[in-house]
């Protein structure tokens, strides 16, 4: 059974040795989770380049993450102190918003809150009225 475990990851290793390279394909191959490796022996070789293209991408971004300004634009603008805006981000960086203000505000077009919060002027509904009309 281990065995069989083991064949499976050296097959998937030759698969992206195919796409990327022997050097990268250890690499992205040793970064994957059980879930990932066994979502990639399901799928065809011609997608695996795709796919680590995907993972590599997140990768950048996370490496992104830490450059982001750490401090809150909303907070800014509503002319709050230093020690406030600068002691979070106003979202992370795959867009969710974290500062616990506009997290709270409930926007009055959509009803947008948490993760998805914004202010009327930056609500997705007035660009489809705007289209619309
Ligand atoms: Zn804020
Ligand atoms: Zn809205």
């Amino acid at each position: 059974m281990r065995r069989l475990a083991i064949n499976k990851r050296r097959s998937l290793v030759n698969d992206i040795t195919i796409c990327v390279g022997l050097s990268s394909a250890n690499n992205y191959v040793s970064m994957l989770t059980r879930e990932q490796l066994s979502v990639l022996r399901s799928i065809r070789p011609s997608l695996l380049y795709e796919f680590l293209q995907e993972v590599a991408k997140v990768r950048s971004d996370k490496r992104m993450r830490r450059a982001l300004p750490n401090e809150c634009a909303f907070c800014k603008n509503n002319g709050e102190n230093e020690e406030c805006y600068s002691s979070h981000a106003l979202k992370d960086w795959r867009g969710r918003v974290l500062c616990p203000v506009l997290r709270a505000f409930r926007c009055p077009r959509c009803g947008a809150t948490g993760d998805r919060a914004h202010t009327i002027k930056y609500c997705p509904e007035n660009a489809d009225t705007g289209k619309s009309r």
